[in-house]
């Protein structure tokens, strides 16, 4: 029989629902045998694409695809500098491809290949915002109506540019950038003293019994997060998610002397420093990386097989910037980590669900898997074509927040 090897690796670069999607798919010599992997850096993708087509392909063509660790630990050397965004989420598009190969090789969803089932489907998280209380208490109330357990409640803050919410605020400006022109402008004070009050608010209005979840997004000083998460303790979120930045992560160890609040951190990782303190000391409840930041499904199952150890929860990365084929990898670590905390869902529209077939089906709440072989889900590429990444001078990269009076800060 002819040995099997890889034969191409290629990128997708697509974006159904505007938002740049950059998607790795691996080819064997075998007719009909391929992967595909999630390898999204949204506000950099041209960059990834071609650590993928530049460097990766000539890398692995030739390669056993079933040798999925060692092609994993070989390219992760091969740059000598190593860890850091872009190559690693190209190599996670890989890494990921090379699972989903693996599991059509051996007819078996990805969820069998890491231990199976231990859960029927993954609990979701759905967001809540609004321009005031009412909004997002209704909305709150919205998904509980729909089935949710666990919703995130973001809220606008009158005149600035807030985190999570969707449309511009309303409303007069409470301060004036001092330069005119200014066009994402947010104050910390502001935002902190709302968001106690809107906890207050809807914990007055629904009770005790929805989980409520609150994304700081590394915006605020470190020591107003602390003032924050002190007086939210007693509204009882599920948890309080990025409260500081990745170059603040020593502030995790003075808040957890402070208050029991649960902590949810790690969207930005990258490298396994970053994350490896925060488990064994017990500083996080919950660990978000993206899956396609951090290198993939190997990591991935390594990093919850750590965190189950030390109590920490898994609550992967799953925004609209995780293309469909990064949830179906996070569904299969959902559903077969005894450790599983929460999913972050994402409704995509109509087109993605067009051009990504097999898209895990999101009802009552929960992610469901299709238990198809492999990550059960493919690309049409012809249809994806349809959809090129949107115009636009910066390429998907963010315009700065600023302070009124010009200061960049956090994203
Ligand atoms: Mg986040």
């Amino acid at each position: 029989m002819r040995r099997l090897k890889i034969n191409d690796v290629r990128t997708i670069l697509t974006a159904p629902d505007g938002i740049r999607l950059v998607i790795v798919k691996v080819v064997t010599n075998k007719p009909n045998l391929y992967g595909v992997g999630c390898a999204t850096f949204t506000q950099r993708p041209l960059a990834v694409a071609t650590a993928v087509e530049e460097y990766l392909k000539p890398f692995l063509i030739g390669k056993d695809p079933d040798q999925i660790e060692d092609i994993f630990q070989s390219s992760l050397v091969s740059s000598y500098w190593r860890n850091g965004p872009v190559l690693n989420n190209a190599l996670s598009g890989v890494d990921m491809a090379l699972w989903d190969i693996k599991g059509k090789r051996a007819d078996m969803p990805v969820y069998q290949l890491l231990g199976g089932k231990c859960r029927h489907a993954a609990a979701l998280y759905a967001h809540a915002s609004g321009h005031n209380f009412e909004e997002v208490t209704n909305n709150v109330r919205n998904y509980i109506e729909d089935g949710y357990h666990y919703v995130r409640a973001q809220i606008a803050i009158s005149g600035y540019s807030t985190y999570g919410v969707r449309g511009k605020s309303r409303g007069r400006r409470t301060q004036q950038p001092i330069s005119s022109g200014q066009r994402h402008t947010f104050e910390p004070t502001a935002y902190v003293n709302t968001v106690l009050q809107l906890f207050d608010h809807l914990r007055t209005e629904l009770g005790y019994d929805i989980e409520l979840l609150h994304d700081v997004h590394e915006r605020i000083p470190p020591i107003q997060a602390i003032t924050l998460a002190k007086g939210l303790e007693k509204y009882r979120l599920f948890f309080l998610e990025d409260p500081f930045a990745p170059e603040d992560i020593e502030y995790f160890r003075i808040l957890r002397h402070q208050t029991s609040i649960p902590i949810a951190m790690g969207e930005l990782f990258s490298n396994p420093n970053e994350y490896l303190p925060l488990i064994k000391d017990r500083l996080i409840d919950f660990i978000r990386v993206h899956l396609s930041q951090i290198g993939g499904l190997s990591m991935g199952r390594k990093l919850a097989a750590m965190c189950e150890f030390f109590g920490v929860r898994t609550a992967w990365h799953g925004p609209g910037d995780v293309s469909p084929v990064g949830h179906a990898a996070n569904l299969a670590l959902d559903l077969a980590c005894h450790n599983f905390g929460i999913q972050e869902q994402h409704k995509f529209k109509e087109a993605t669900r067009r051009v990504f077939l097999g898209c895990p089906e999101i009802r009552d709440g929960y992610l469901w898997p299709n238990d198809t072989p492999g990550l059960g889900i493919d690309i049409d590429e012809k249809l994806a074509a349809k959809f090129p990444f949107p115009k636009d001078p910066l390429g998907g990269g963010w315009e700065p927040i600023r302070k009124p009076d010009g200061t960049v800060i956090r994203p």
